[in-house]
């Protein structure tokens, strides 16, 4: 059964030097034809279910105009939303109006994830993004007073010649707004991105693990208890749709780029924006054996604090799983634990987690959390 759907809207205002997520730059003339597309793909892949969480990323989805805005929402009431539903939206804080909050709330939006980065200008200038700090405090709070209360904010930290006592004060600002979940993101230069192509270089290991041990212990005091390797959140507002993935649940995945795991297979759209509006959507299939979805379970479940339970995975694979793998020799070395059932990441391991996520499929790392 599939509860999950994702949707891509992959226009930005402006291109952020880090940025590797299928996005193109804002061009009105295209936007109706990329809704229309839209429209197609779900109909052609949307089976009818009660839908639990739905989250539209992007891109800037808050890029859209009022009237772009409204038609997206028309074409997403072909969903059938549960009544208890997640219904998450991407904004940036430059192009988020109060209009736009308005029209959210109208259409059933409940949480709100804005992408704020850092609040240092030296930063957002290597960022190629624009921040105002006066308008992040203004929008949350409108936000809120009108009942949006599930409102994530994206940190990126480990930016070239960032120093502790500016990551510290982008948590400071972070803790101040009145908010419920925090993502957290070490600067990983990707191909393809600007900075890639300038040369830049991840920052020493040693400063980045003291970052992320700082951000784990500062925002815990505050608390928001860690569920998962990048995110953080007040009890009971865990992001549920994120949770459909690391869980190992099945989810559609609609719009440019978008990836979807269904029929036993996962399936990630062209990021090519020509061949999308020519409706030519898929790019890779990967059709799942036993094997490829217990692995599945293993890199993506382990990504939760908690770990993976047991018994789950028996009931899902009819299979024990440490007859599928080496958890013994992973515990002897003290990579995993487990207790009442769960299986998870001692929390003095976490920053290593990609390594001990690819020995489950083989290979190495350079051991930064993505
Ligand atoms: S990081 Fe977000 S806002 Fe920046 S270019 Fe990428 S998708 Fe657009």
């Amino acid at each position: 059964m599939i509860k999950a759907m994702y949707v891509h809207i992959p226009f930005c205002n402006n291109i952020c030097s880090y940025c590797d997520f299928p996005k193109i730059y804002y061009q009105e003339d295209l936007i109706d034809k990329y809704l229309d597309t839209l429209n197609y793909e779900l109909e052609k892949v949307y089976k009818k279910e009660m839908i639990d969480t739905i989250y539209i990323g992007g891109g800037t989805p808050s890029s859209l105009s009022l009237k772009q805005t409204i038609k997206l929402f028309e074409i997403l009431k072909k969903v059938k939303k549960s009544k208890n539903i997640e219904f998450t939206i991407e904004a940036n804080f430059d192009s988020i109006t109060e209009e736009k909050l308005d029209l959210y709330k109208k259409y059933g939006i409940n949480r709100i994830s804005f992408g704020l980065e850092t609040t240092c200008n030296k930063h957002l200038k290597f960022l190629n993004r624009t921040l105002s700090k006066k308008k992040v405090k203004q929008v949350i709070d409108y936000a809120n007073k009108m009942g949006i209360k599930n409102i994530n904010i994206d940190l990126i930290y480990g930016m070239p010649k960032e120093r502790i006592d500016e990551l510290e004060q982008d948590l400071d600002f972070i803790l101040s707004l009145d908010i419920t979940h925090i993502s957290t993101y070490s600067l990983i230069i990707e191909e393809h991105t600007k900075l890639f192509i300038n040369n830049i270089e991840n920052i020493d290991e040693d400063l980045d693990y003291k970052m992320y041990e700082i951000i784990r212990k500062k925002l815990k005091e505050n608390n928001f208890y860690q569920y998962e390797i990048s995110n953080f959140s007040k009890k009971g507002y865990e992001s549920r749709h994120n949770l459909t993935y690391w869980n190992n649940e099945k989810y559609y995945g609609i719009g440019l780029g978008a990836s979807s795991y269904i029929n036993d297979r996962r399936i990630t759209n062209t990021r090519s924006i020509n061949k999308y509006l020519e409706k030519k959507f898929i790019y890779t299939e990967e059709k799942l054996t036993i094997d490829d979805k217990c692995i599945y379970e293993m890199i993506l479940g382990l990504r939760k604090i908690k770990g993976i339970k047991k018994e789950e995975f028996f009931k899902k694979y009819n299979c024990h799983i440490e007859e599928k793998f080496d958890i013994m020799n992973l515990k002897d070395k003290k990579l995993l634990e487990e207790n009442n059932g769960y299986i998870f990441i001692p929390q003095d391991k976490l920053y290593i987690q990609n390594e001990i996520l690819l020995s489950f499929v083989g290979g190495s790392s350079n051991g930064k959390r993505e």
